[in-house]
This record gives C-alpha cells, structure tokens and sequence, in this order.
C-alpha cells in the first residue's frame, strides 16, 4: 500500500511541474483518483493521503463502492453511462460530477432522474477531438448546437468539457486534441449560452496528463500512475 502512496506523491509532484512549465498555479488542477477495478483497501490509502476526488467508469460499480468507502469525498462518473445506469447516480451526495454526457437522449434522461430527486446534477459534455471510432463523445462540429439544445434543460448543468485522447507512445501527438478541446472551451465561454458554465476541462490520464495540463486541463483522471496496472476478471 505505501507503494500507493509513492506513486501518489509523484503524480502530484508532476502535476505541479507541469503547471509551472506553462505559468500555471496546480492548485487549479484537480487530480482524480480512477478507481475502478481498485478493492476498498486501495481506495482507502489514497483517501487517507487526502485524496478528495475518486472516478468511476461504471454507474453499478460506483454505487457499490460509494457506501463501503464511506467518506467526504466527491464520486465522479467518467465512463460511457447507458441510460438505464442513470438512476444508480441519483441519491444526492453519490455522484457530484457527471463527465461522459455525449448525447440528446442521455442529457434528457438525466434530466428526468435528476428532476425526481429534486437536485440539478452537474455534467461535462464529451467531445471526441480525435475523431477516433473507439471512442465515445461529440464530434466536435455539433458541439454548439447541442449546448443549446442541453441549456432548455432545468435539472442538468453543464460545467464544462471532456475529453479521451487515443492512447499513442509519444504523447506528444495527442497534444492537438486537448488544445482543440480547450479552443471549442473558449468559444463555447464567447457564446455565453444560458445555463452553460464553461469552469472544467476534464482531459489527461496516466498516459498523458502532463500534456493535457500544458494544455490548460482543470481536472486529470489518473488511475494506472497511482495504483499500478490494471487487473480486469
Ligand atoms: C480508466 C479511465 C481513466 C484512467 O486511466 P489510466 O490510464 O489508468 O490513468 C481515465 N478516464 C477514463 C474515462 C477512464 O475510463
């Protein structure tokens, strides 16, 4: 377990250097703990090292943990949400920050669930800059449009953008898809669209965070830098 908390302490100690590379201040930068897959124990040595921010890819999946790991921390959803997965997201305090909105239909069934449970639910929308098939998201050509058509909605607010680079060796290459995500960010924040807040770009994981920093990411999901290669049953 304390090798946990090493790769934890480093992943931190990149981030700042990264931040400071491009004249920015890393307490801008929210790092979340990707858990999925992780046992309870894991989980809880980087809860205990003030980790504050815990991502999940499966809605069952972050239902189940949110109650054994039990404390204040904020549950993000990060991975493709089918919307019959919605409502295991509902209870209040379970998920803060939904990233993976990346249609009309799964927007309006948040919505909905979101109305029940009288609470306005925070989203991300995720736009695919790559234009790579594997991965989910917006193509980034409709990504105005369907800001003004998620605006209608009262029970959903949208923070910002997210995206999920293809995963390269030299990262460089990835470092246009996360300064096109941080241009449609900008323009999206011009419009001034009601009820559109544009605060978080959630963009970088273990493979490539420090280029997704460089390039201006307000959040990072970082699971395999903190608690070592996945084991998938
Ligand atoms: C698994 C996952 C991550 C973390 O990936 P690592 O390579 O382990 O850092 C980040 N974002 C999403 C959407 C994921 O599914």
């Amino acid at each position: 377990m304390s090798e946990i908390k090493a790769n934890l302490k480093r992943v931190r100690e990149n981030i700042i250097t990264a931040a400071k590379r491009v004249g920015r201040d890393s307490d801008d930068i929210k790092l979340i703990a990707v858990t999925k897959t992780r046992g309870i124990e894991e989980i809880k040595t980087v809860v205990d090292a003030e980790v504050l921010d815990l991502g999940e890819n499966r809605a069952q999946e972050l239902r189940d943990k949110y109650g054994e790991v039990n404390a204040e921390v904020n549950w993000h959803m990060i991975g493709h949400l089918q919307r019959n997965k919605v409502k295991y997201l509902m209870r209040r305090e379970r998920c803060n920050l939904i990233h993976s909105v990346d249609s009309l239909r799964l927007a309006k069934e948040i919505n909905k669930r979101a109305n029940k449970n009288d609470r306005v639910i925070d989203i991300l929308i995720q736009v695919n800059t790559a234009g790579d098939e594997n991965k989910f998201g917006l193509k980034p050509e409709n990504l105005m449009s369907y800001l003004q058509e998620v605006s209608e909605f009262n029970n959903i607010k949208v923070k910002g953008l997210m995206t999920m680079a293809p995963h390269v060796e030299d990262t460089e290459k990835v470092r246009p898809y996360f300064r096109k995500l941080k241009e449609l960010f900008e323009e999206a924040k011009k419009r001034n669209i009601s009820n559109i807040e544009m605060e978080e770009l959630s963009m970088g994981i273990t493979n490539d965070y420090e280029v997704a920093i460089e390039e201006g990411a307000t959040i990072v999901r970082v699971g395999s830098a903190i608690f070592g290669p996945r084991q998938y049953k």
